[in-house]
C-alpha cells in the first residue's frame, strides 16, 4: 500500500516541539513573575529610602555604576530593600553629605558586570523570542512559510501507472476510462454542453487497488496526480485542516488538468453530528472541502477522486450533485480477478512450472490485490531461504499459511495439558464441519502454534460466494462452536482458546437478526442503526428482542455442535489422538477416519 507514513510522524514531532516550546515559555514567564513578586515585596520608594538614610536606619547601601537600583541594608531588621533612583548623580551627592554626618554608613559602589547584565536582558526577552519562533512554526505548518507546497501532500507529475498495471477490475476500469477522456479532451465534452464530473468516490476494502486505479487514471491521461490522506487533514489546531484543503485546491487549480486523490475521506467527511471539540474541527475541514468542490468550475478540469471503505459513515452533503455524485465500488477480486493479479505479479518472478495460478486463485478466496502481491513476495523470500532455484508450491503454501494464520512458533513451549486441549479444540472444529453440508472441506489441521493461535484448522475454499443462505450461516456458527463443544465434552473443561470463535459466531448471529432480517419474530427488517435511539421507532423492548434472538441462535448452534460430537465421539478421540502424535494432519489422513 503506497500510503506515505512519513508526514504523520513529522507531524507528531512538530506537535511535540510546539508543546515543549509552550511549556518553556510558561515556565520562564512564571519565574519572571515570581522574581518580580519577590522584588516588589522588598521594594521601597525613593522617598522612603531618602528618609530612612536621614534617620540613620540604614547600615549599608549598594549600587552599581550606571545602574538605577539601590540596595539598602537595614540596621535593626537586617533586611535588604531596594529602591529605584532616577539619576545617580544627585543621589551620590546626597550620600556624600550623609556619610560625613553618619560615618557608620557603608557605601559599596560596584562596577557593572556586563555579562550578568546581558543575561538578565536576554532572560526578559526570551518569552518574546520563543513566541516569535512558535508563530513561525505554526505558519510553516499551515504551509504559509513554504511557497506552493502543502504539508503532507504528495505530487507526481506523471504517475507512470497505466490501466494495464491494474489487474482484474475490468468493469471498473471501463467505467473510469471515461474520466481519462474528460481529462484529455475537456473541450470535446464542453462543446457538447456536457458537464464534466468533479468528484468520484471509490468504495472498497483497503488493498483493493483504489489508489492504484486513481494513479492509473492520471497516468493514462498524462496529468499530474496530487494526493493527501484524510487523516492528515485532522489537526490539533483549529482551522488548520480547512486551510490545508484550501491550499490543496489552490495548487490543483494552478496545475489543472489534474487528479486530486483524497484517501480515507471518511476521516474528514464523516457525518456531522455534534459541535464539540475535534468534531467541529472536522466540520470546518469538511465545509471547506464542500466549498472547494462547489467553487471550481468544470472547465478547470480538476477531478477529485476520494477513497473510503466506510461509505455509510460519509456525510450526505458530500454525495450531492456537483460534488461526489459518482460512486464506483472497487470489490475484492473474484476468482478470475485473483488469477489476473497473480499473473501480473508472477511476471517478474521465477516460478515453478507445476504451479497452477487458477488453483492458487481458488485457494485464496477473500484475498485483496495487496494481499496477493504480498503473498507472492513472501513466497519469493521463502523460496530464497529454502535455497530453491524457483518458487515451488511448498514455498507458496508456507506463505499462505504465514499470511492467514501467522508464523509457526516452534519455540513456544506448550504444556501437555495445553496440547491436549488444542488437539480436542481443533479436532472439534474439523469433525463438526465434516457433518455440515454447507461447510468447506478440511484441508489441514494442526496443533503447532501460529501467530496468536494455539493451533488451526484450515479449510479448502474454492468458491466465490455472493450470497450466503441462512442454513449456511447457521452451520458456520456450529462449526465455529465445535472447538468449544469438544473441549467441554472430551475434557469437561472449557478454555479461553475459543474466545475468537465465540466472537465471530456471535457476530454472525447478530448480523442474521439485524442486517439480513432472518429472525422469525422480527421479520425482514433492518435494525442496523447508527444511534441506539433510532431503534425506538420499533417500540420499546426491541433491543431485548434482538438480544433474545441472538442468544437463541448461538445457543442452538452450540447444542447442535455438541450433538454432532456426541454422536461421533469415537472419531473425535481418534482425530485428537492423531494430532497429539503428529501435530499436523492432512486432508487425506483426516478423511481416512470417516471410512467405515
Ligand atoms: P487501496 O488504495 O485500495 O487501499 P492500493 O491501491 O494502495 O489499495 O493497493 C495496494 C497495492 O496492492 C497496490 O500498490 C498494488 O501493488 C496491489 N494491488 C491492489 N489491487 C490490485 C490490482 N487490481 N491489480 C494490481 N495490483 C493491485
Ligand atoms: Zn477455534
Amino acid at each position: 500500500m503506497s500510503k506515505q507514513k512519513n508526514p504523520k510522524n513529522k507531524n507528531n514531532k512538530w506537535v511535540l516541539m510546539v508543546v515543549i516550546a509552550i511549556l518553556i515559555v510558561a515556565a520562564i514567564i512564571g519565574i519572571l513573575l515570581i522574581r518580580k513578586q519577590i522584588q516588589s515585596e522588598k521594594e521601597i520608594t525613593y522617598d522612603q529610602l531618602y528618609q530612612d538614610i536621614v534617620d540613620k536606619k540604614i547600615e549599608k547601601i549598594e549600587m552599581t555604576i550606571g545602574g538605577s537600583t539601590v540596595t539598602a541594608k537595614y540596621k535593626e531588621s537586617d533586611e535588604e530593600k531596594t529602591a529605584q533612583v532616577n539619576s545617580l548623580q544627585p543621589f551620590m551627592e546626597f550620600i556624600n553629605i550623609q556619610i560625613s554626618e553618619n560615618p557608620d554608613l557603608e557605601v559599596d559602589l560596584k562596577t557593572p558586570n556586563e555579562l550578568m547584565a546581558f543575561f538578565e536582558n536576554l532572560l526578559s526577552f526570551l518569552p518574546t523570542i520563543l513566541l516569535v519562533v512558535l508563530m513561525i512554526m505554526i505558519f510553516q505548518m499551515q504551509g504559509l512559510g513554504e511557497k506552493g507546497k502543502v504539508y503532507g501532500e504528495n505530487e507526481e507529475n506523471s504517475t507512470n501507472v497505466k490501466f494495464s498495471d491494474v489487474a482484474g477490475l475490468d468493469e471498473e476500469k471501463n467505467e473510469l476510462i471515461e474520466i481519462v477522456d474528460f481529462l484529455k479532451n475537456p473541450k470535446k465534452f464542453q462543446n457538447m454542453g456536457a458537464k464534466i464530473p468533479k468528484g468520484i468516490l471509490l468504495y472498497g476494502k483497503p488493498g483493493t487497488g483504489k489508489t492504484l486505479i486513481a494513479k492509473a487514471i492520471a497516468g493514462e491521461a498524462n496529468v499530474p496526480f496530487i494526493s493527501m490522506s484524510g487523516s492528515e487533514f485532522i489537526e490539533m489546531f483549529a482551522g488548520l485542516g480547512a486551510s490545508r484543503v484550501r491550499k490543496l485546491f489552490e495548487k490543483a487549480k494552478k496545475i489543472a488538468p489534474c487528479i486530486v486523490f483524497i484517501d480515507e475521506i471518511d476521516a474528514i467527511g464523516s457525518r456531522r453530528t455534534s459541535n464539540s471539540g475535534s468534531e467541529s474541527e472536522n466540520n470546518q475541514t469538511l465545509n471547506q472541502l464542500l466549498v472547494e468542490m462547489d467553487g471550481f468550475e468544470s472547465n478547470e478540469t480538476i477531478i477529485v477522486l476520494a477513497a473510503t471503505n466506510r461509505p455509510e459513515m460519509l456525510d450526505k452533503a458530500l454525495l450531492r450533485p456537483g460534488r461526489f455524485d459518482r460512486q464506483v465500488t472497487i470489490p475484492a477480486p473474484d476468482l478470475l480477478g485473483r488469477e489476473e493479479i497473480l499473473k501480473l505479479y508472477t511476471k517478474d518472478k521465477k516460478i515453478s512450472k507445476d504451479i497452477d495460478l487458477r488453483e492458487l486463485a481458488g485457494d485464496t478466496a477473500g484475498f485483496t490485490g495487496a494481499e496477493l502481491s504480498n503473498l507472492l513476495n513472501e513466497s519469493a523470500i521463502i523460496a530464497t531461504r529454502n535455497n530453491h532455484k524457483v518458487i515451488e508450491k511448498e514455498d507458496i503454501e508456507a506463505a499462505v499459511k504465514k499470511i492467514t494464520v501467522g508464523l509457526e512458533k516452534h519455540n513456544r513451549v506448550v504444556s501437555e495439558k495445553d496440547k491436549k486441549l488444542t488437539a480436542y479444540h481443533e479436532a472439534g472444529h474439523a469433525v463438526v464441519s465434516k457433518f455440515l453440508e454447507t461447510q468447506d472441506n478440511v484441508k489441514e489441521i494442526s496443533i503447532i502454534p501460529r501467530g496468536l493461535a494455539g493451533g488451526y484448522t484450515m479449510y479448502k475454499t474454492n468458491e466465490d460466494k455472493y450470497y450466503v443462505s441462512k442454513t449456511e450461516l447457521e452451520e458456520k456458527m456450529i462449526a465455529l462452536l465445535g472447538g468449544r463443544a469438544a473441549e467441554k465434552i472430551a475434557l469437561n473443561d472449557i478454555s479461553t482458546g475459543a474466545s475468537n470463535d465465540i466472537e465471530v459466531a456471535t457476530g454472525i448471529a447478530r448480523d442474521m437478526i439485524t442486517v439480513y432480517g432472518m429472525s422469525n419474530s422480527l421479520g425482514p427488517i433492518s435494525l442496523k442503526v447508527d444511534e441506539p435511539y433510532e431503534l425506538q421507532i420499533f417500540g420499546e423492548g426491541i433491543t431485548d428482542e434482538v438480544g433474545t434472538q441472538v442468544k437463541e441462535l448461538v445457543d442452538n448452534a452450540y447444542i447442535a455442535a455438541q450433538k454432532i460430537l456426541l454422536d461421533h465421539i469415537q472419531i473425535l478421540h481418534q482425530v485428537a489422538q492423531a494430532l497429539l502424535e503428529k501435530e499436523t494432519i492432512s486432508e487425506a489422513e483426516f478423511d481416512s477416519f470417516f471410512v467405515e
